[in-house]
C-alpha cells in the first residue's frame, strides 16, 4: 500500500501555511482509500478555531464520511514532529505536519498514530 499526495494539494498547504503564519493553521484531509491511500483534497473543519500556537476543533461535530484521512497542521516552530498534544488528539488515519518556513515537501512529513514517519509519493 503506498501514501499519495497530489502536487498541487502540497503547493497549496505550503501557501496556506506561510499566510496564516505565525498562527498554525488545520484543514482535514480527504481523499481515497482503495489499493493506495490518496490525498485529494482539504477542507476547513467545522468549528476551527485558530490561536497563536495551536488549533482546535471538534471531531464530533464531522459529519462520518470514509473519505476523511485525517487531519494537516502547520508548525511555525518549523518543528517537523507531531507534540504529544498532536499524538493524543489524534484524528482519522493519518496526520500531515507542514513546518516552518514551508518552502517545499521537505517541510512536510505524514505520521501514524504511533507517531511514525509513513512515506508518501507525490504525484502530479
Ligand atoms: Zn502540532
Amino acid at each position: 500500500m503506498a501514501l499519495k499526495v497530489k502536487n498541487e494539494l502540497i503547493e497549496g498547504l505550503l501557501a496556506y501555511s506561510r499566510d496564516t503564519h505565525p498562527k498554525e493553521m488545520i484543514l482535514l484531509l480527504r481523499g481515497k482509500v482503495e489499493n493506495d491511500v490518496e490525498v485529494e483534497e482539504v477542507i476547513i473543519p467545522p468549528s476551527a478555531i485558530h490561536g497563536q500556537r495551536f488549533s482546535v476543533f471538534q471531531p464530533h461535530m464531522i459529519p462520518f464520511d470514509l473519505s476523511m484521512l485525517g487531519v494537516v497542521h502547520s508548525h511555525p516552530s518549523g518543528v517537523l514532529k507531531p507534540s504529544t498534544y498532536d499524538l493524543n488528539h489524534f484524528y482519522g488515519r493519518i496526520m500531515m505536519i507542514v513546518a516552518y518556513p514551508y518552502q517545499s515537501v521537505k517541510d512536510v512529513a505524514i505520521f501514524d498514530k504511533q507517531g511514525e514517519k509513513v512515506p508518501f509519493i507525490v504525484t502530479s
